[in-house]
């Protein structure tokens, strides 16, 4: 018997909303998603083995990923 074990990053979408795309200027629907290791055994992934957390955006109107902090950008401006 053997072990695959390994750890690589495991992508979570928490969010689907729309906003206006800073690359693309439509406003389309983006996903925030969470990007975090985890420990992984037969490529099941079981926990996570970083806190740190990679937070982007995609847009699902040109595809590009961005840093979430580009939601903080154009709630702003809309205000
Ligand atoms: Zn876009």
């Amino acid at each position: 018997m053997f072990f695959i074990f390994g750890v690589g990053p495991k992508t979570k979408v928490v969010e689907k909303k729309q906003f206006k795309c800073p690359v693309c200027r439509t406003c389309s629907n983006y996903e925030l998603r969470q990007q975090r290791q985890y420990f992984s055994l037969f490529f099941i992934a079981l926990f996570p083995v970083s806190r740190r957390q990679n937070t982007t955006v995609k847009c699902l109107h040109c595809g590009t990923v961005m840093p979430s902090m580009v939601l903080h950008h154009t709630q702003q401006e809309a205000k």
